[in-house]
């Protein structure tokens, strides 16, 4: 299965996802290449970054999970995991869904391909074109690339 059939073939779920988090999905990582071949298929959702934090806060994928999280953050983990099991159920296809926010994507994947899922008519969340951001996971990867 290609690229694109894989696309096709998660349409209604890109859009559910959509509905949910209102901005487009994609198709990122090595399934863009392999197609089902690839070992997980990546899917991603960029969000504003205000949007991000307002919804998930600060802690996610920060420092590992403890139940003394605050709740927005153990959210993050639930939703990640009740909505790739949906996609395992309903799809057949092994989805590692990532909902990020816009300045990591653009520190981390800015430049890289991706492939938009979804059939709605939503406007893409813009990346930036210089890397500033003062949040804590951005700062952390600043910090760990110099
Ligand atoms: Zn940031």
């Amino acid at each position: 299965m290609t690229a694109e059939d894989l696309a096709r073939s998660l349409e209604g779920w890109a859009n559910q996802l959509v509905t949910r988090f209102g901005h487009p999905a994609y198709l990122v990582g090595s399934a863009l290449e392999k197609g089902l071949e690839a070992r997980d298929v990546d899917v991603a959702v960029i969000l504003p970054d205000e949007e991000f934090w307002g919804r998930y806060g600060s802690h996610w994928g920060h420092e590992r999970m403890t139940p003394d999280w605050p709740p927005e953050s153990l959210l993050y983990a639930a939703d990640m995991g009740k909505l790739a099991a949906y996609a395992a159920k309903e799809y057949k296809v092994n989805v590692d869904l990532k909902v990020e926010p816009a300045c990591l994507v653009t520190i981390r994947h800015h430049g890289k391909p991706r492939l938009r899922l979804d059939k709605v008519d939503v406007p893409e969340v813009p990346l930036y074109a210089r890397f500033e951001c003062s949040c804590p996971w951005c700062q952390e990867i600043l910090e760990a690339r110099k």
